[in-house]
This record gives structure tokens, sequence and C-alpha cells, in this order.
């Protein structure tokens, strides 16, 4: 089964993604976490990747979809994949069918009005990548999941968040009604408790499988 989360940053896609890849065995791959791996390790993708991203711009499509293709074709993606954060344009997801057929998105709906302060609270785990929201952490900056350190992403500020917010109006967007007309898209309403969103997604997968 290939799947394509898609929603807003904030929407909580990271946090879906790592249920989904559990329940189903399919590798999550988030090009955001790839990114943020090469910046890391200041490999020559890193350092290009930084100056869009710590900018709340879209990494070129080029660049995004090399990527892609090339982790695709691992041996762990031959029984399906988890898509997170890709396609972000309408260009990326014409690209994506030339490689692989997609058999459903998944779009995370949520009010624009929550994301702001989400993402501005956010905290992250250096480790296992669970996002946590500092109104509920009681100043705890350990993961209660592995222990490990957490942190506040470098993009997760007022300015880039509105800038992030901005790209993906008009460039990430479009792709809702560009899976609509395809119909492979369902809509789940992102604004309940992780369980809940996670419930309805289970639904929506269990029946395509
Ligand atoms: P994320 O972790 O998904 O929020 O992604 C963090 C940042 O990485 C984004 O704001 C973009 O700058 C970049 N990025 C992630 N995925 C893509 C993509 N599919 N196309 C272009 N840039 C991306």
């Amino acid at each position: 089964m290939n799947v394509i989360l898609l929603g807003a940053p904030g929407a909580g896609k990271g946090t879906q993604a790592t249920r989904i890849s559990s329940r189903y065995n399919l590798p999550h791959i988030s090009t955001g976490d790839i990114f943020r791996a090469n910046i890391k390790n200041q490999t020559e993708i890193g350092v290009l990747a930084k100056s869009y991203i710590d900018k709340g711009q879209l990494v070129p499509d080029e660049v995004t979809c090399k990527i892609v293709e090339n982790r695709l074709i691992e041996k762990d993606c031959e029984n399906g994949y988890l898509l997170d954060g890709f396609p972000r344009t309408i260009a990326q997801a014409e690209v994506l069918e030339k490689f692989s057929k997609v058999d459903c998105v998944i779009n995370i709906d949520i009010d624009f009005s929550f994301l702001m302060e989400r993402l501005c609270g956010r905290r992250v785990c250096k480790n296992c990548g669970e996002s946590y929201h500092v109104s509920t952490l009681n100043g705890k900056t350990s993961c209660e999941k592995c222990g490990g350190e957490l942190y506040q992403r470098k993009d997760d500020n007022p300015e880039t968040v509105q800038s992030r917010l901005n790209v993906y109006e008009n460039q990430t967007a479009p792709l809702i009604d560009y899976y609509t007309r395809k119909g492979i898209i369902v809509n789940v309403a992102g604004a309940g408790t992780p369980e809940e969103v996670f419930a309805l997604i289970v639904k929506a997968l269990d029946s395509i499988k």
C-alpha cells in the first residue's frame, strides 16, 4: 500500500505517521527528516536545504524529487511506503507519478488558527522524533517514550512558521484538489486527540487494504 500523508505544517502528520507506519508496517519517509539528517551531517544537500528551510521556503523540486525517487527504490519500500511531507507541490506530485503509483492520500484537515500556537510550542525528541507541546510538558525536557532530549526546531519560530503557512496555502493546498480529481483522497478531521485522528485514518486505510 503506497500512502501519502498530506496536511499543513502542525496538522499532526509526524505524530500520525509514526502510528501508521507501525500499524501497517510501512517505512515512514519524511522529506523534512531526511533534510534535517543531511543538515546535521553537513552534506552538500544539507547545506543547500538549510538555506531554504531556515526561511520557511521549499527546497527546490529537482533536489527533493531525486531524494524521494532514490529512497523509494530501496528494498523496504517493496510492499509499500508512507510519504510524510512529500509531495508539497503539484510539480512534485507529477514527478512522483512517473516512478510510483499512489494508492491513497490521507489529508489531515485542520483549522489554520490552531497552527501558529501549535508549531511555536512544539518540542521534538532528538532521538525518536516524537512531538510534544510545551503546554503539556510541565517543564519536562526529555521524551516520555525513549528519554531522549527534547528540542525546538529552528523553523518553529513565529516568522518562519508564518512563511511555511503561506507556502502551504499557495503551493501545497492545491494538491487537495489534484488528488480529489484522481479520486484517491480521504479527508480526516485533524482537530481531535491524536488517538481520535488515528482512529479515522485506520478506518480509511482498512477500507482500501
Ligand atoms: P517538515 O519537517 O515536513 O515540516 O519539513 C521542514 C522543511 O523541509 C519544510 O519547511 C521545507 O523547507 C523542507 N521540505 C520538506 N519536505 C519538502 C518537500 N516535499 N519539498 C520541498 N521542501 C520540503
